[in-house]
């Protein structure tokens, strides 16, 4: 069987460095905010090419934090506006709403999957204070006209960057990576993002020392100073455990990222169905580390037919997807909303098989069955 991402694979090819890091943290009897933590977040802001890495408990929280900093400093309020993408992981927007602040969902681009951002300016009202965008499945949604208007309303840009490390985008001058786009970045280490820990992680990238800052003691109870606490906080710290493993991992995620853009051109190249519409449309293939392919996803008209027939040929599929969060339980007071490209994407997407350990073998397994579908 292909598996969709074979996780015990990929760490397997770094045993011996996991272990061997594992080891030291069991023998040094520290276990959280000591050296390894600090020795992890120099390497992600040097990586990334920020001043500040501040490593926390999840994606999730690393989104939820830079909220908070930002109500906590002054930038925004309590029901205040945040235009995000309507198609994103729900996670996304449960940061927004956990901080009382108020998501404007808007369409994305039917063939980026990424936030339109010719339709922002009409959603921007006295209430906006900031975009959050999300490089969704891997894809870089950045370009001078979100600038331009993100500099015209005084919005903060906020990435999501929990499926894009290692992406960037072509300033002509130079490659600035994705966590350095925006004002704040929140990224997510959890195990099965292309750069993932043994558990959950995340972490927040800014150059605000400001908001470093402050995120950093929200994140530590709200203290700055052991029992002085200056925030009502959290506790929502990264494990040193977790810190020396995303060490090790980190020196590979370029290679590995190179590796998932490999099978995505083949995959462009050589999967010819009409009946399968491909990402970004022939002759589009985004350019260099536009996109890190953390999934490759398909449309299809025939979406549960299409994965029925790739699990009787053993080819693992998974939805990327299935419900979009302005129709879940949990937005009672958005399932109103009609958000008619959402619902499209929602309806019709289907992620392929991708991941660093997958062999030439198994790509074309994929191929194959897809061409005689
Ligand atoms: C995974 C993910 C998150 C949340 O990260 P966790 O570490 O799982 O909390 C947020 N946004 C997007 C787009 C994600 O894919």
């Amino acid at each position: 069987m292909i598996k969709f991402l074979d996780l015990q694979k990929i760490n397997a090819q770094y045993a011996a460095e996991l272990k061997q890091a594992a080891a030291e943290v069991i023998d040094s009897g520290w276990y959280l905010q000591g050296e390894r933590l600090k020795q992890f977040e120099t390497n992600l802001a040097n990586y990334i090419g920020v001043e500040h890495a501040v490593g926390v408990a999840n994606g999730l929280d690393a989104l939820r934090l830079i909220l908070k900093a930002y109500i906590a400093i002054g930038v925004m309020h309590e029901g205040d506006e945040v235009i995000v993408p309507a198609n994103t992981y729900i996670a996304t927007i449960l940061a927004i709403t956990d901080n009382r602040l108020k998501p404007v969902l808007v369409e994305p681009d039917i063939n980026t999957y990424n936030l339109d951002i010719s339709l922002i300016e009409q959603h921007i009202t006295a209430r906006t204070r900031a975009i959050m965008v999300v490089h969704l499945y891997g894809r870089i949604c950045w370009n001078e006209q979100l600038l331009e208007v993100a500099e015209k309303y005084n919005l903060k840009i906020i990435e999501d960057n929990a499926q894009a490390i290692g992406a960037g985008f072509d300033t002509s001058e130079f490659l600035k990576k994705s966590g350095n786009l925006g004002a704040a970045a929140g990224h997510s280490f959890y195990p099965g993002k292309n750069l993932g820990a043994l558990g959950d992680s995340g972490a927040v990238t800014t150059n605000d020392s400001e908001l470093a800052f402050t995120v950093r003691a929200i994140a530590n109870y709200g203290s700055t100073k052991k029992y002085i606490n200056d925030y009502q906080g959290l506790n929502s710290r990264l494990d040193e455990i977790q810190a020396a493993f995303l060490d090790v991992k980190l020196k590979y995620i370029d290679l590995e990222n190179k590796r998932r853009h490999e099978i995505a051109s083949a995959y462009i190249e050589k999967i010819k169905n009409p009946a399968i519409i491909l990402p970004f449309g022939p002759g589009k293939f985004p350019a260099g580390s536009s996109h890190v392919f953390h999934l490759f996803v398909i449309r299809t008209a025939q979406r549960d037919k299409l994965q029925e027939y790739l699990t009787v040929k053993g080819i693992q599929t998974l939805i990327h997807y299935p419900i979009p969060p302005h129709k879940q339980a949990a937005y009672k007071n958005f399932n109103g909303l009609s958000l008619p490209v959402t619902e499209k994407i929602h309806n019709e997407v289907l992620s392929l098989p991708i991941s660093p350990v997958m062999t030439d073998d198994e790509v074309s397994q994929v191929i194959d069955a897809l061409n005689t579908y």
